[in-house]
């Protein structure tokens, strides 16, 4: 059932691609939205429509679905609503609540200059505000009339009471002389015509809130709830950049990290549950709760991701990680080890690998196309083995009817003991033999993922 008062939404730029900030406050709302069987929307914010690329909503469209942040019904778009913005600021210019300035905007700088020079805050300083004469002709902004003094309280869920005094905020602009209306106004009409109980974003925005709480009470609209969540640090507690490494989402899920691990590394950035480090999807939607989320930075630390990657590997359901193999590396290979006899290997596998592209390396010698013999390997540990204690392993391995990693490892012990040598003497051998490498997982479970076939055909040497 959904609830019909908790929506929730999250409302990227197209101007870049998914990051992990962005990210992060997708998550928070999207969690929260589902915590509470509620809706959570998604809107593209492409009004600077010099910046906004469809391939950077593509990428975190793509994002998104990858994490697995389903959203309810489809994204909504800002530029197809610039009729619906500008019927709001008509509403507050009828109303007396906006008004139309004519200041050029090297005026504007003028003004900022000369109030910077004399030592106030810069501003504009309202020569339109109460003009009521002829219009002088020309480009013209619309801005908002800001009250001259009180104050505005943000009430914030996450970082309490904040207090902003209305005469240090400008007279903002709301619609900018190409009649295209600001980030400031969209965001208000559409939060409250989209029924958004709970703007949940990036602290970077705290500073905005009080503008845009003005402008729902001039426009009649309720106030949501809202609740900004801090900034992510690198371990350098400098702000989490680009010169940091990755910090696209994209960039990690071809790193080969999991969804889960990419997801779960979000919501600990800000938020926790007594001292627990994994989450899976479902105990986050039970547990999230917006009393979990700190007030101060958090640190993403990309160091920490490879053992939280392994621990949602070995969560994993294993037909999921191979279908997930398969379509990372564009092949059926994988399919290989879907066999009931694989079953041991791949968690051998997964024991051991980090990331998927780990995987695809430890697993290739698996795959008769990939199969490779290390001569030095085969010079030190194959040699020393009498080639006929290999043919008669492979006579025994052919009249074995119960094939398995049990039974398998039985015979390398009876051959060794019949050609009087050392059972790791006929192991080494056999490994190298199967697999071309020193580093694999336990002999029986190698040669019960192989199966009786294809050890027989690799031990025909
Ligand atoms: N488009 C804005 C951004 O990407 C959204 C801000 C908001 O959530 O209100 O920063």
């Amino acid at each position: 059932m959904t609830n019909s008062k908790i929506v929730t939404r999250f409302a990227p730029s197209p101007t870049g691609m998914l990051h992990l900030g962005g990210a992060r406050t997708a998550v928070f709302s999207y969690l929260f939205a589902r915590r509470n069987s509620g809706k959570f929307i998604l809107r593209i914010e492409d009004t600077d429509v010099e910046r906004s690329k469809k391939e950077f909503e593509d990428e975190i469209l793509d994002s998104m679905s990858w994490l697995g942040m389903e959203w309810d019904e489809d994204p909504i778009y800002q530029t197809q609503r610039f009729d619906i913005y500008r019927k709001y600021v008509q509403q507050l210019l009828d109303e007396g609540k906006a008004y139309k300035c004519w200041s050029t905007s090297e005026e504007v700088d003028a003004m900022r200059e000369k109030a910077k020079a004399e030592g106030r805050k810069p501003m504009y300083d309202r020569t339109y505000r109460e003009y009521s004469g002829p219009e002088p002709g020309g480009e013209f902004v619309v801005r908002f009339k800001t009250p001259l003094d009180g104050e505005t309280v943000v009430n914030d869920l996450i970082k309490g009471k904040v207090v902003f005094q209305n005469k240090e905020m400008d007279d903002f602009i709301i619609l900018r002389s190409n009649n295209i209306a600001t980030y400031n106004f969209t965001v208000v009409v559409d939060d409250c015509e989209m029924g958004v109980s709970h703007v949940i974003r990036g602290d970077d925005h705290l500073n905005n809130t009080p503008k845009q709480i003005l402008m729902m009470n001039a426009l009649g609209f309720d106030v949501p709830e809202f609740a900004h969540a801090p900034t992510i640090l690198a371990p350098d507690k400098s702000k989490l950049s680009k010169r940091h490494g990755a910090v696209a989402v994209s960039q990690y899920r071809e790193q080969g990290y999991l969804p889960a691990t990419i997801l779960n590394a979000l919501l600990r950035l800000g938020w926790s549950h007594g001292d627990q480090e994994v989450f899976e999807k479902e105990e986050m939607i039970s547990l999230f709760n917006l009393e979990g989320c700190g007030k101060s930075p958090s640190v993403f630390d990309a160091t920490k991701l490879d053992h939280l990657n392994n621990e949602h590997m070995k969560k994993m359901d294993q037909g999921e990680l191979l279908e997930l193999l398969k379509t990372t590396y564009n092949t059926d290979l994988f399919a290989l080890l879907e066999s009931d006899g694989s079953k041991n290997l791949l968690t051998a596998l997964v024991d051991r690998a980090v990331k998927l592209t780990d995987f695809k390396e430890m697993a290739s010698w698996y795959f008769d196309e990939q199969f490779q013999k290390d001569d030095s390997l085969v010079e030190k540990n194959v040699k020393p083995c009498p080639a006929d204690a290999i043919v008669s392993l492979k006579n025994r391995f052919q009249d074995l009817s119960d094939f398995n990693g049990a039974t398998a490892f039985g015979e390398i012990k009876a051959v060794a003991k019949d050609h009087e040598v050392k059972i790791p003497v006929v192991a080494k051998a056999v490994r190298v033999l199967l697999t071309g490498t020193m580093a694999s997982p336990d002999m029986g479970i190698v040669m019960e993922g192989l199966g009786k076939d294809r050890v027989i055909s690799r031990l025909s040497v």
